[in-house]
């Protein structure tokens, strides 16, 4: 008989390339990881130390699947993105030793209500509900490290109903995904089933309902959605 006092809730989960689930346990996302992007939202791209903010695993919208239009804002922005998946966890990690803890990547849309995230920023409050709503984290399919390129290098880019939108080079992360491993693994105990979204180059913007998103990565793969 189940301990548990009402039904358990699904486990959050992701597609791979070539088959089978990978389990998600928690979603970190890194602001501000390029430049250009830093610039357009009104930051410094100096090397400061990365800053994290987090969604939850259940916001993952998988396989193509429409994403819901959210409550509550009238600027939904995409930011395409490069999104790590951990095979096994750590804490206070050295550089480089992060990448043995990879399983494999994939490319990500972190959808962001700006303006509840603008009105956040201004008032020094949380980010939560700018960034964790429902829906809020389109994913395509996982592919596993040793079957992707030289990830690292290589052209990011999303497009919306066919006319691009953003795009940048992997080159240009202010900081790598071995340095994010390493220093979110001092902020947390990280572990298996973990998921980076590695931060978005310039171009973000509005989405409207009925729009068709498409992001590509070099040598990673895709994410489409559609909003409604
Ligand atoms: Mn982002």
């Amino acid at each position: 008989m189940s301990p548990f006092v009402i039904a358990p809730p699904p486990q959050p989960s992701a597609p791979v390339a070539g088959g089978g689930l990978f389990p998600v346990r928690r979603i970190f996302c890194v602001g501000q990881n390029y430049a250009e992007h830093a610039r357009e939202m009104g930051g410094d791209p100096q090397r400061n130390p990365p800053f994290f903010f987090t969604k939850p695993a259940d916001s993952l919208v998988t396989s193509g699947a429409d994403a819901p239009y959210p409550s509550l804002t009238k600027n939904l922005h995409h930011e395409i993105e490069l999104v790590v998946a951990l095979a096994s966890g750590g804490v206070n990690m050295a550089p480089e030793n992060a990448r043995a803890l990879i399983f494999g990547y994939a490319a990500g849309i972190d959808l962001t209500r700006r303006d509840l995230q603008a009105e956040a920023k201004k008032a020094g409050r949380p980010w939560d509900m700018a960034k964790g709503f429902d829906g809020s984290a389109p994913l395509g399919l996982i592919r596993p490290a040793g079957a992707c390129g030289e990830v690292g290098k290589g052209r990011i880019a999303l497009s919306v109903n066919g006319s691009p939108r953003q795009q940048g080079d992997l080159a240009d992360m202010i900081w790598s995904v071995s340095e994010i491993i390493a220093i979110l693994s001092t902020h947390v105990a990280l572990a298996p089933g973990d998921l980076i979204f590695s931060g978005t180059p310039a171009g973000v913007g509005p989405v409207e309902a009925g729009d068709f998103l498409n992001g590509e990565i070099e040598g990673v793969g895709e994410v489409t959605t559609r909003i409604v």
